[in-house]
């Protein structure tokens, strides 16, 4: 296709509002496209050279190079470009104007341009690719060199739209569902494929791809697409509900409840060593992890796969899991593999939609578990997430607590004979949350109690301690936590010299604890710790049924701070101040709905 035909386009898009002509001009422009370029047609409608999550770099031109480049392209001075930016402050249309002000003042240009070959839309498109992947020393010349070249090749109307989608200005008012639209009318045999051409797009998530098989193999063909490796399949989101028994009801009496892990979600690409990380937002995280991709190749038992899990953060010293915004560390680009093991992961899989050649997404839950099960060879550092198969409200609510006093989130409660719904939100998937979060403003001191034995490094040695608050009334100590973050090595020793000094060999009879340590201690020395927030927990005495009966309270993500010698035990945090401070910090979750960043 000629690029005039899709600046044509551009044009009378621009001049509309109605969603009725914006897919009526469309469903015109992809029927006389071709086969080879549809593709690259519906990724400039979309404003990009390629989907968002094939990770490569930017054109690279900034705003002060487009100048330049107009200047030398057209022959006006970078002034003079400048000029007529501040007066008509689109740069597109200052590229339009200098090259008809051009082409006007030069007969002789005229004459050449006429005879010069047109620009196809393959050709802007792979002299642009061209530029992005220019690199390194020499390349901002190169980059500049080559786009004027594209520039005095183009006609004044397609030097505008190029000037603009190198901008990232291209603003043409149409999104994803709009182009749906367009090819369901033009290529689809009517807008009634509207929906199956959105479900292909949720299974393989670029429109570009969609176009090409739509016009090379039809609709038929996109109604039994399957999931392709290496691109990503939109995902599956849960419903949210707060009551265990509406819970179940609503996935027919029974479900799967699975932990619901607090990391970031990962979509895992296999064939063969090949293998690519997708986030929930389908960007390519795969350089992230390169320790998840070590993990997928090595426990992926499939020459070709596609799972999905929760990548989670591990505390190095303990293996406990850590607050999901440790994986913010990943981001960074250089020292990766120090990072790796200063801040290890875990992934926690729960779906696998593709293997071998064969699609899952249309079978239900319970038969892709088993596919799970027979494709993954499970380690502590790989393995599928906990979950149980549960029919009874107090069941789920056990297994709910268990959840939250393992550091996750909560429950993800799956119909058993659901489908993998990609790109929906629906009543398929379930998540159970805490309606409420305390967070924890301030510091708490609180009484060792006993200590458990480390592991790695910290092997033999006392790692963990269990901690517990002061309950004045009965002059009895209750456990609250195990705390295993925040010591330092000289902490560690002294936490081991201060167990041995009050080490017993049986719970003291003022401690009140349903946990049994490695090694119990006599109560006597204060640490002072914060935490991410207060929750509710099924193992730990402290508030022991003042929330909620059989339920205590515990400290999420807690980290030693310093020992406080000044105190004594009796001074530490009572339990009452902890149920006050439980109460004073609670915060509905809704209203702050969940700012992940990742
Ligand atoms: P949503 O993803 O529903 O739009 P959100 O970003 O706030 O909302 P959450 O409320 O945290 O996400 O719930 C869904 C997310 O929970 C999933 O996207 C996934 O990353 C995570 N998750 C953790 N464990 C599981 C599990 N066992 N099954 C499904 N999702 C899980």
């Amino acid at each position: 296709m000629l690029f005039e035909v899709l600046a044509e386009t551009f044009e009378r898009l621009e001049g509309t509002s109605s969603r009725i002509t914006l897919t009526s001009i469309l469903a015109s422009l992809f029927k006389k496209a071709d086969p080879d370029d549809i593709d690259k047609v519906i990724y400039f409608i979309q404003g990009s050279l390629w989907p968002s999550w094939y990770g490569e770099p930017e054109i690279g031109i900034s705003e002060k190079l487009l100048i330049k480049s107009i200047s030398l392209a057209t022959g006006f001075s970078e002034n003079e470009v400048e000029n007529l930016y501040k007066k008509l402050g689109d740069l597109g249309r200052v590229a339009e104007n200098l090259k008809i002000r051009k082409t006007q003042s030069t007969a002789l240009t005229r004459f050449i341009s006429s005879s010069e070959k047109k620009l196809t839309v393959s050709d802007v498109h792979s002299t642009l690719v061209k530029i992005a992947r220019m690199t390194g020393e020499g390349s901002r010349d190169l980059k500049i060199r080559t786009f004027v070249g594209l520039l005095q090749q183009a006609s004044p109307k397609e030097a505008k739209y190029i000037v603009r989608f190198v901008e990232g200005r291209l603003r043409l008012g149409v999104g994803d569902a709009t182009i749906i639209e367009a090819l369901a009318v033009a290529l689809g045999g009517g807008e009634s494929s509207k929906p199956v051409i959105e479900k292909a797009y949720n299974i393989r998530a670029d429109l570009g791809e969609i176009g090409r098989i739509l016009i090379r193999e039809g609709i038929e063909k996109i109604k039994i697409i399957t999931p392709s490796i290496g691109i990503p399949v939109r995902p599956m989101l849960a419903e949210r509900l707060s009551d265990p028994r509406e819970i179940l009801d609503k996935v027919g009496g029974k479900g799967i409840a699975e932990f619901k892990y607090d990391g970031e979600r990962a979509q895992i690409h296999k064939k063969d060593d090949n293998v690519i990380i997708f986030s929930r937002r389908l960007e390519n995280i795969s350089h992230q992890y390169p320790d998840v991709i070590e993990m997928s190749r090595k426990y992926i038992k499939a020459r070709e796969a596609i799972v999905e899990g929760e990548i989670v953060a591990l505390d190095p010293d303990t293996g406990e899991y850590r607050p999901f915004q440790e994986l913010m560390h990943r981001k960074r680009k250089h020292d990766i593999s120090k990072i790796i093991e200063e801040y290890p992961v875990a992934v926690r899989l729960f779906d696998i939609l593709y293997v071998d050649g064969v699609s899952l997404v249309d079978r239900p839950l319970i038969e892709r578990r088993e596919y799970l099960i027979k494709y993954i060879e499970q380690r502590p550092e790989f393995s599928i997430a906990e979950y149980k198969e549960i029919s009874d409200p107090d069941e789920l609510e056990k297994f709910f607590l268990k959840s939250l006093e393992e550091g996750n989130e909560g429950l993800v409660i799956k119909s058993l004979s659901g489908i993998y719904q990609a790109g929906a939100r629906g009543w398929l998937w379930i998540k159970y949350k805490r309606d409420y979060k305390s967070e924890m403003i301030d510091t708490v001191d609180l009484v060792l109690v006993g200590g458990f034995y480390g592991r790695g490094k910290r092997g033999g040695k006392i790692g963990t301690a269990l901690l517990a608050a002061y309950d004045p009334e009965k002059d009895v100590f209750r456990t609250i936590c195990k705390v295993g973050s925040g010591f330092s090595d000289s902490d560690l020793i002294e936490l081991n010299k201060r167990i041995e000094q009050t080490k017993i060999s049986h719970r003291h009879p003022r401690v009140v604890s349903e946990i049994e340590p490695d090694v119990w201690t006599v109560p006597k020395y204060v640490m002072e710790v914060i935490g991410a927030e207060l929750t509710l927990s099924p193992l730990h005495t402290c508030c022991l049924d003042s929330v909620r009966k059989g339920v205590g309270i515990s400290i999420r993500f807690p980290r030693f701070i310093r020992w406080r010698d000044d105190k004594n035990p009796e001074d530490a945090t009572t339990e009452k101040e902890l149920l006050e401070m439980y109460f004073k910090q609670l915060k509905k979750i809704e209203t702050e709905q969940t700012e992940k960043t990742i």
